[in-house]
């Protein structure tokens, strides 16, 4: 062992004391700085002899800190929060400072095995077989894409000689189905979903074999159903779009990004019927499953059809091909990695599985809660009983200027982070609870500011 010396002693205890005065703060909200405001503050802070581990922190804690929303803040409700628990937050600690790796067995063969094990806690709740298995990506975006590619691959093979691929989704679909379209160069058949906004599998069905008789050598690859859509929470019909994926031996991915950590929730489970067929899926634990960035869950039915995809091939890397290790880098688009799964997984394995459902089952109460208190509300109007534990509504007479100004307003008096999104072109508001410590209170006082 080496002693530190004694300057490396101090910003120690500094830096362990600053992460564990912020893990038990109720964080305030903060928010966003200009670059000129930023600049007036810290100047460059990048110098020739350096500024000193104690002066870069207080740089970090007084200026730059407080210009970062604070994502696990229980009234941070936009877009996706975030709310690791304590345990995934500390062990991040661990994780962040012991080198390890997260990319071959040999390497990081303890690691793996235990990202391995949480994997396999999610591929059992979709019911999936237990050949399955998967890795832990950095974001959703890259899972899809690395699905996809998957996809493709398997696909060239049985049907060599198409000239066109096609991605078979709904408009409902997130954005990052499109990009990674666009980075494969394949095509996006958009798939009417039904009035309520879920893709349906006789509308999958009739669209697909439409287009392929229009088109007849170019194919559809992959079908996408999402399990729980940003914006509104919607969960497409996976068994019937599963189904019409599978009868034309179409490739069927879930993109469970946000919605599939409930899975583990007794109330919710059955939504996501049909989940069992997908070949692929997703999920966030940075989302709602109570992980800090940056993780998303990636299994494939068949990962071998992935390895194949993936893995790649160099005279420096041969070393590590052995068929009976599991070697994460050979599943999905990237080489290197953060073994980024072990947060999670500490979480899961010291919290225990009954507590993920009793904290998924909290964030869902609340949402209710919230959709009851909006009903109520006389300036308000819910759009849609949540699926899940997005709540999305609008303000009788507000355009789009007010719902800014509003949300403007609610961030600079600190009081919450609800920014405006819209819904067949018109301008919604959406709380997003994945916070088990977001309250009926924290939602009243959101809502008591837009009477
Ligand atoms: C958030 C989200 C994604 C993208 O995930 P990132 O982790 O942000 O890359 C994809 N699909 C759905 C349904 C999502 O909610």
């Amino acid at each position: 062992m080496h002693e530190f010396n004694k300057d490396v002693e101090d910003l120690a205890h500094e830096i362990l004391d600053y992460s564990l005065d912020r893990l038990k703060l109720n964080p305030p909200l903060d928010g966003p700085s200009t670059p000129e405001e930023l600049f007036h503050q810290v100047g460059n802070t990048i110098t020739p002899q350096g500024l000193g581990g104690h002066e870069t922190l207080e740089i970090f804690k007084n200026v730059l800190a407080p210009a970062c929303i604070s994502t696990d803040h229980p009234r941070y409700l936009a877009f996706i929060p975030s709310a690791p628990s304590e345990y995934a937050n500390l062990f991040d600690l661990v994780v962040g400072s012991t080198a390890l790796y997260g990319g071959s067995w040999l390497e990081g063969s303890g690691a793996v095995f235990a990202e391995n094990q949480a994997l396999r806690w999610i591929a059992d709740l979709a019911g999936l077989p237990a050949s399955a298995g998967g890795v832990f990506v950095q974001g959703g975006t890259n899972g899809n894409l690395s699905a996809l590619v998957a996809a493709r691959v398997h696909a060239r093979e049985q049907f060599p000689e198409v000239t066109r691929w096609v991605v078979a989704c709904s408009q409902e679909a997130h954005s990052s189905i499109q990009s990674a379209a666009d980075i494969m160069d394949v095509l996006v058949l958009e798939v009417p979903a039904d009035d309520g906004g879920v893709l349906r599998g006789d509308a999958v069905g009739s669209a697909i074999d439409s287009y392929h008789e229009a088109n007849p050598t170019h194919r559809v690859f992959a079908v996408v159903a999402t399990a729980g859509t940003t914006n509104l929470g919607i969960i497409d019909d996976l068994t019937t779009v599963g189904a019409a994926a599978k009868s034309r031996d179409i490739w069927f991915h879930v993109d469970g990004a946000y919605g599939l950590a409930a899975l583990c929730a007794p109330s919710v489970r059955s939504k996501f019927n049909g989940v069992e067929l997908a070949d692929s899926l997703i999920v966030d634990p940075h989302k709602w499953l109570f992980a800090p960035f940056d993780a998303c869950a990636l299994i494939y039915r068949n990962p071998a059809i992935a390895k194949k995809a993936h893995t790649q091939h160099a005279s420096y890397l041969d070393t590590l091909e052995n068929p009976n290790e599991w070697n994460p880098s050979d599943y999905a688009i990237h080489l290197t990695r953060r073994a980024r799964g072990l947060p999670f997984w500490f979480s899961l394995a010291a919290n225990g599985t009954d507590e993920y459902a009793r904290s998924m089952e909290q964030t869902l109460t609340i949402a209710q809660h919230a959709a009851t208190l909006i009903k109520a509300h006389p300036q308000l109007k819910l759009l849609m009983e949540p699926d899940l534990s997005v709540v999305a509504f609008t303000r009788n007479g507000w355009t789009l200027p007010e719902y800014e100004a509003w949300s403007d307003k609610l961030l600079e008096d600190q009081i919450g982070f609800v920014v405006p999104s819209s819904h067949k072109g018109k301008p919604i508001l959406r709380f997003a609870i994945v916070n088990p410590w977001t309250t009926e209170a924290d939602i009243e006082a959101i809502l008591e500011t837009l009477n």
